[in-house]
């Protein structure tokens, strides 16, 4: 008979130092004692992946991605390894696995890999033998055998992949917050934590700055349908269930309020509004690897015309070095950028089928006297680029505004308790 599969993943504060890696080593034997197989994805410990990319970066400004790669796996070795012993200790068989190990390939990209294969044997054959298994999460190997990183957070997706691929029954992401909430509670402290957010909410609040799940993780989920439960590692609090949009879910018309400052703007002015200009510088950004996020075209003047888009902080040299390149060729003004602007986001399933959401998004930040620079929306999403330095005041705003402290349960009040309690023990 089959035993059900859970799949476990545990986030760099979880495992920050030996005291937590042991509570951690605790929960995860009390799941193989109630009878399930367990696999556990774990993170390096808690600031190690900045702190090597840190002694990389003084050693090179312009560090070869490969190595990169080669030196942060380094910080998920150590913690998958520490916990084994942690699990060992307790009389719990496990099994520490690298991600070449586990046999996790993933195609050349260093340092944002995508996975193109698993080969589950090795797990099974662990799993039958009774032993838990423990995975380094965000690495695996390319066709050449080198060791690649699947870009920052990866853990959430090498553990929903690992999940997809041995049939887990479901995917635990442990963290140092309770579950998904309406904001990120460090920014928002009235934030309340959401008992069920379907995979599109979760898809957009993850591409839009809400970091507590890496965006891939979310579109494997989705993709496979396999259920997600984010939760925290410091209580046995239910956390919040990622699942297919179904008609037990409630649909407040906003689910979540998001902000995301690590975006830059580059204009290039005085473009000719000729056919095929657009074309052309996007697609010198596409083949510098560069995704773009929005884009505004103003209107035309003497047939000239200033084009705008948004994209991350780290890829801005990048992207103006490849515009400046493309300037004379096409004929336009001049190319400029500003850094200091930030993206914030309302989410919600509901909006489908409320009319006025954008509305009063927009009244409210004018309200507060917030210049809207850009706008983008989807079926389920209206994000405004702003200034950065408004951040706070507009989230805190849309947050109030759309009412979002509000809602069915009365959970409030223990839920800023419970994230005051576990920022400290978190220590952060
Ligand atoms: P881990 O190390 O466990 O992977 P992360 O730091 O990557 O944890 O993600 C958890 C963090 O995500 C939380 O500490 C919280 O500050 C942040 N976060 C941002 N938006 C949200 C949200 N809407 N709900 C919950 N957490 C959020
Ligand atoms: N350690 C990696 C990071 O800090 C991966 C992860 O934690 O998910 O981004
Ligand atoms: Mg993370």
């Amino acid at each position: 008979m089959k035993r059900n599969l859970v799949v476990q993943k545990f986030g760099g504060t979880s495992v920050k130092d030996a005291e937590r890696i042991k509570a951690v080593a605790q929960r995860i034997a009390k799941t193989r004692e109630s009878g399930k197989d367990v696999v556990v994805v774990v993170s390096a410990m808690a600031g190690e992946t900045n702190r090597l990319l840190d002694l990389a970066r003084q050693i090179s400004e312009n560090p070869n991605r490969r190595e990169i790669d080669l030196l942060l796996s380094s910080g998920e070795r150590v913690s998958c390894a520490l916990l084994a012993l942690a699990l060992h200790e307790l009389g719990c068989p496990a099994v520490a696995l690298t991600g070449r190990q586990m046999g996790l390939l993933t195609d050349g990209s260093h340092t944002r890999a995508r996975i193109k294969q698993i080969d589950g044997a090795r797990a099974r054959k662990i799993l039958q033998e009774n032993h838990v298994v423990v995975v380094a999460g965000f690495q695996g190997i390319n066709e050449q055998g080198d060791v690649t990183t699947l870009g920052r957070g990866g853990s959430d997706t090498s553990a929903v992949a690992l999940a997809v691929a041995l049939d887990a029954d479901l995917c635990e992401i442990y963290t140092d917050v309770s579950g998904v909430f309406t904001a990120d509670p460090r920014l928002v402290p009235d934030a309340r934590k959401l008992n069920q957010v379907s995979f599109e909410e979760m898809l957009e609040m993850a591409s839009l700055g809400c970091k507590v799940l890496q965006i891939r993780s979310v579109e494997f989920a989705r993709n496979f349908n396999m259920p997600l439960v984010v939760r925290s590692s410091y209580n046995d609090n239910p956390g919040t269930l990622i699942v297919k949009e179904n008609e037990n879910m409630e649909q407040p018309v906003v689910s979540a309020v998001t902000s995301d400052t690590d975006q830059s703007k580059i204009t290039v002015s005085g473009v000719p509004d000729q056919p095929g200009i657009a074309a052309k510088i996007f697609s010198a950004l596409a083949t510098g690897n560069l995704s773009v996020d929005m884009i505004i075209q103003n209107v035309s003047e003497q047939k000239h015309t200033d084009i705008s888009f948004t994209l991350p902080k780290s890829c801005v040299t990048e992207a103006r070095a490849i515009m400046e390149e493309l300037v004379p060729e096409i004929h336009a003004g001049k190319v400029s950028c500003a850094a200091d602007i930030s993206k914030i986001s309302i989410v919600g399933a509901g909006m489908r089928s409320h009319p006025g959401v954008a509305a009063k998004m927009f009244e409210t930040l004018s309200a507060e006297k917030i210049n809207i620079m850009m706008i983008s929306t989807s079926e389920i999403r209206i994000s405004c680029i702003i200034e950065e330095q408004h951040t706070q005041r507009a989230l805190e705003s849309l947050h109030k505004a759309f009412r979002l402290e509000l809602a069915e349960s009365t959970e409030t009040e223990t839920n800023k308790a419970e994230t005051a309690r576990e920022r400290k023990a978190a220590g952060s």
